[in-house]
């Protein structure tokens, strides 16, 4: 049975690799060997976990002005919560 809860990206330049690292200069999701390639170096690599975590960092302070606009999304971002824990 295929894990359809997980929303897997594959690499643009190799369709056969799954993206693990966030280049933010390129502002583009890479796989591991293109991270490490002459293109992107220098650049700077996160690995897509920790820019998840900037990410949510980020929408926690966007929060009280989207709860003013969107009342209820907390319950939103509650659900969020519970599955990628759920994930790991
Ligand atoms: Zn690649
Ligand atoms: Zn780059």
């Amino acid at each position: 049975m295929a894990d359809t809860g997980k929303d897997e990206q594959w690499c643009a330049n190799h369709p056969d690799k799954e993206v693990t690292v966030h280049d933010e200069n390129c502002e583009q999701l890479l796989c591991d060997k293109c991270g490490r390639s002459e293109e992107h170096s220098g650049h700077r690599i996160e690995p897509i976990s920790r820019a998840a975590r900037i990410s949510r960092q980020k929408i926690l302070l966007v929060l009280p002005e989207l709860e003013r606009s969107f009342p209820g999304i907390n319950t939103c971002i509650d659900n969020t919560e519970v599955v990628s824990g759920r994930l790991g």
